[in-house]
């Protein structure tokens, strides 16, 4: 099953997240692109806070698993528990495991077994799919 064809509790249709999104937001979310590396500000951020999904909102990872991968996307060794879910991406010629927001499906990045302690796992995230909200902005 594709993330296209699964329900979603925010179902919109592409139509609709176009009109919500930018159209770098829109193509990483919802047509699995991914954004150059080194280009997220959020690559370099380290302060207090929550990353949610840039799509719908829902709270996805908090900063204190954030860390630097060196690899110039946001990278966190663990999500908010039942925040995201995994399918499996054999585009590429690889077979990489693809993260997508549970709550509306919005693609983020791909999760990778190379990862710091606790965890060991690498979640490797797109920054436009990703809002940042600085502790007590809220
Ligand atoms: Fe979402």
């Amino acid at each position: 099953m594709t993330t296209s064809d699964k329900e979603f509790k925010v179902n919109k249709t592409e139509q609709e997240w176009k009109e919500i999104l930018t159209p770098e937001e829109f193509n990483v979310l919802f047509k699995h692109g991914t954004e150059r590396a080194g280009t997220s500000p959020l690559d370099k951020e380290y302060g207090e806070g929550i990353y949610e999904c840039a799509a719908c909102g829902i709270p996805l990872f908090t900063s204190e698993t954030k860390y630097n991968s060196g690899t110039g996307w946001p990278s966190f060794y663990k999500p908010i528990e039942n925040a995201i879910e995994t399918s499996v991406d054999r585009s590429l010629f690889m077979t990489r495991t693809e993260v997508h927001c549970s709550c509306c499906g919005g693609h983020l990045g791909h999760v990778f077994g190379d990862g710091p302690k606790p965890t060991g796992q690498r979640y490797c995230m797109n920054g436009v799919s990703l809002k940042f909200q600085p502790k007590g902005d809220k």
